[in-house]
């Protein structure tokens, strides 16, 4: 609970004071009607994310996990093909690779940014069938050379943790993009939700039928799908706060710039870097305890200060028990190890005050003494 001297990782309550009066008229609109599959508040936040993405289409979903497998369906590639993806990432990106019928091959990230190291990328390219970069808490993968490398397989994005963010001003890079709105992203719904992005009709047109039972036309099942549909009561609280996002989204630039200046000469910690061209949007403001430092004593006693502080994430994909079968050990991918001993994610959100983050830079002060 919020009292004047904790400081939540991510505070919901106060994005919900600022959308809250939207949001009930919203509901009393679905309520009148009773339509709460999809229907036009649904519709209406395809085209108002589309264009804030700079994208021809969005196509609602369920949730985050979903449209990363629907965009992967949509692609028809090879069954048990390779998929390329970041061993530091959340696990939903391998779960959807696994879903989609095909394989996961991980490696490992750059030590400057944890985002998907391209000279990694190189190494399994014989495996691979698509690409499959995680734009990590809120700034795209390195695209360019990304694109590259991939030559003409598909790139898929994970764009769960980069809504707004842009690299040489677009969002969207590849053929198609997924993103997540689960409650602490960006954008976040009141429950699940999440959406796919694209520039080609064939795709979005196919992410629509894959997610709606392969079906167009009532009982007609054209192709072999499943359930996957944005609700219209997420659609109306998406809406409200879609409009909010771009001001948010600012916000947290603000904070991670208070962030960097109040944290500069913090002596055994590692601030988290921009890299060339993007315009990040911060969905994570994630520092590294350097080695020599115990991480988890700096966390149990921000904690223990009323600080919510976090790890994004504890452990590789590539080490848990689900993805073992992977055959990968310990020493596997070492970036993504070390980082997964050092990362500590400090508390941002847009309505975070000065005073919250100084209350956070004091307390990891203390926590490092
Ligand atoms: C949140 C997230 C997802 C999954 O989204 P859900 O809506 O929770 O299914 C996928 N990838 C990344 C990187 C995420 O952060």
């Amino acid at each position: 609970m919020t009292t004047d001297t904790t400081v939540p990782l991510v505070d919901l309550r106060a994005a919900h004071a600022e959308v809250e009066a939207e949001v009930r008229a919203g509901f009393d609109r679905v309520l009148a009607t009773g339509g709460f599959i999809r229907g036009p508040e649904a519709d209406g936040f395809e085209e108002e994310y589309a264009a804030f993405s700079g994208t021809r289409h969005c196509v609602g979903a369920a949730n985050g996990t979903d449209a990363l497998e629907l965009a992967l369906r949509t692609l028809d590639l090879p069954p048990g093909g390779g998929v390329v993806l970041p061993a530091n990432t959340f696990v939903a990106t391998a779960e959807a690779v696994v879903r989609a019928g095909l394989r996961p091959v991980l490696v490992d990230v750059d030590a400057d940014h944890l985002l998907i190291d391209p000279a990694r990328v190189a190494d399994v390219l014989p495996q691979a069938a698509a690409l499959l970069p995680v734009h990590l808490n809120g700034q795209l993968a390195p695209m360019a050379p990304l694109l590259e490398l991939a030559g003409g397989r598909p790139v898929v994005e994970d764009a769960a943790q980069s809504q707004g963010a842009r690299q040489h001003g677009r969002s969207l890079h590849g053929r198609i993009a997924a993103t997540s709105f689960y409650p602490g992203k960006n954008l976040g719904a009141y429950g699940d939700a999440g959406a796919v992005t694209t520039d080609d009709d064939g795709l979005a047109a196919a992410a629509r039928l894959i997610g709606d039972h392969g079906s167009e036309r009532k009982y007609v099942h054209e192709r072999f799908g499943f359930n996957s549909r944005l609700d219209a009561l997420q659609a109306v609280v998406l809406r409200a706060k879609l409009r909010r996002l771009p001001a948010w989204n600012e916000a947290r630039r603000a904070a991670a710039e208070r962030y960097h200046r109040l944290l500069a000469g913090f002596d055994g910690v590692t601030l988290p870097r921009t890299a060339p061209g993007n315009e990040h949007v911060w969905h994570l403001y994630t520092v590294r305890i350097r080695p020599g430092r115990d991480r988890d004593a700096v966390l149990t006693a921000l904690r223990g200060a009323g600080i919510g502080a976090g790890i994004h994430y504890p452990v590789p994909v590539h080490l848990q028990p689900a993805f073992r079968h992977l055959g990968h050990g310990e020493g596997a991918f070492p970036v993504a190890e070390r980082s997964a001993r050092e990362l500590l994610t400090l508390p941002l959100f847009p309505q975070i005050t000065a005073a919250q983050q100084e209350r956070v830079a004091e307390a990891l002060a203390k926590a490092l003494a």
